[in-house]
């Protein structure tokens, strides 16, 4: 079995931002056209997930915020936060979609219908903290993942890698005392959301199942791949998990408009390599990557079919 799922549905599209938001409702669809077009087309098992049940919501959310989400959806478009994270109508309805879609894409590698998947939606949600939305996403649909593998698969170590170039604040705070679930992270620092130093490693029975690397703008493959090896590598080696899920951004590519960093397209390759090897090594090639950023439409096309060719052994 080397199929790889790719997990898409063309209401993704409906969560509208506005005109000039840079998370743009084109960007799953634009990554999805890429792909359809490409080579790797026929090596991937594609997939179109229905909506979450709202109550998966409330694994790593209160039932007070997930509420606000869907009262929030009402008429017309209204901001959730102080920053720039917004709700149209339609949004819950897509938010839920794409918890569908990581839940759909979890079932699928634990079934045996692929080896990997990769999960094309949108709105990201690795900010999405227990009770308030932020830095452009509603839910965490990574750490609902996790907690979905372990409640309906049985599962009992989750590895989650975040490559975006934002720390996954959201993410980091949902397990922050969990040993169960290991959440490592590189990212621009410092930067938006600000979190992610170093020396925060966890709490109390969570204390060292979480790992952040920090980095400087400016960085590129040497510093990544410095991270990935002498970092990663040895921490998963420990940690053993049963299923590795990746909240994989692409906004750490040097064309990227919102942050710093220099990594390449084939860079992106490279990282993949890593977390495919972890996985066969650990969990018979269990592997669920999410899209989360990036932000240059055209880079991060091309940049997830990098990332796939070497998800569905093509590279
Ligand atoms: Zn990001």
């Amino acid at each position: 079995m080397e199929t790889t799922a790719f997990v898409y549905h063309p209401d993704y599209e409906l969560h509208d931002t506005g005109p000039w938001h840079p998370e743009t409702s084109r960007r799953a669809r634009i990554v999805q056209e890429r792909i359809r077009a490409s080579e790797l087309k026929d090596h991937l098992l594609w997939l179109e997930p229905e909506e979450a049940e709202p109550l998966c919501v409330e694994k790593c959310h209160t039932p007070a915020y997930r509420r606000f989400v869907e009262e929030s959806s009402g008429q017309k478009r209204t901001q959730l936060d102080a920053g720039d994270t917004w709700a149209s109508p339609e949004s819950y309805r897509v938010a839920l979609l794409a918890i569908g879609g990581v839940m759909m894409a979890v079932d699928s590698v634990m079934e045996g219908r692929c080896r990997n998947g990769f999960v094309c939606s949108r709105p990201p949600g690795h900010h999405a903290r227990p009770e308030a939305a932020m830095g452009f996403c509603l839910f965490d649909q990574i750490a609902i993942a996790a907690r979905y593998a372990q409640e309906k698969h049985g599962l009992e170590r989750i590895l989650i890698i975040d490559w975006d170039v934002h720390h996954g604040n959201g993410t980091e705070e949902i397990f922050y005392q969990d040993p169960s679930v290991f959440y490592f992270s590189t990212h621009q620092h410092p930067f938006y959301p600000g979190t992610g130093a170093a020396n925060d490693t966890g709490k109390g029975a969570g204390a060292g199942f979480t790992l952040n690397v920090p980095l400087p703008a400016g960085c590129g493959l040497i510093e990544y791949r410095d991270a990935f090896q002498n970092q990663l590598v040895p921490a998963a080696n420990r940690f053993k998990p049963d299923l590795i899920l990746v909240s994989a951004g692409f906004d750490a590519h040097r064309e990227d408009p919102l942050a710093g960093m220099h990594l390449e397209d084939e860079d992106f390759a490279e990282l993949t390599h890593y977390v495919r090897n972890l996985a066969e090594e650990h969990c018979q090639g269990r592997l669920v990557s999410i899209l989360e950023g990036g932000y240059n439409l055209q880079v991060l096309a091309r940049s997830v079919e990098k990332h796939l060719a070497v998800l569905c052994g093509q590279a």
